[in-house]
């Protein structure tokens, strides 16, 4: 099915990576204009969609310090 014979190193997992450097305004309205976040690898040409959901999932799953602490 691969009509490239070498492998290039992307993966989801990195291509997410990649998305959580991005601040989280701008992935929000990437999702807003698009409806989705596509990323298309600049090494093998595979692209990767990440839905309203999982665009979410980005920044909630992030970094162990939530930037919005939930206080009641
Ligand atoms: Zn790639």
């Amino acid at each position: 099915m691969e009509p490239l014979t070498f492998r290039c190193g992307c993966s989801r997992r990195r291509i997410e990576d990649m998305l959580r450097t991005l601040s989280e305004a701008e992935v929000r309205s990437m999702v807003t204009e698009q409806g989705a976040v596509t990323v298309i690898c600049e090494f093998c040409n595979r692209s990767y969609r990440l839905d309203a959901v999982n665009a979410g999932q980005l920044f909630t799953q992030g970094p162990r310090q939530a930037l919005s602490a939930v206080h009641h």
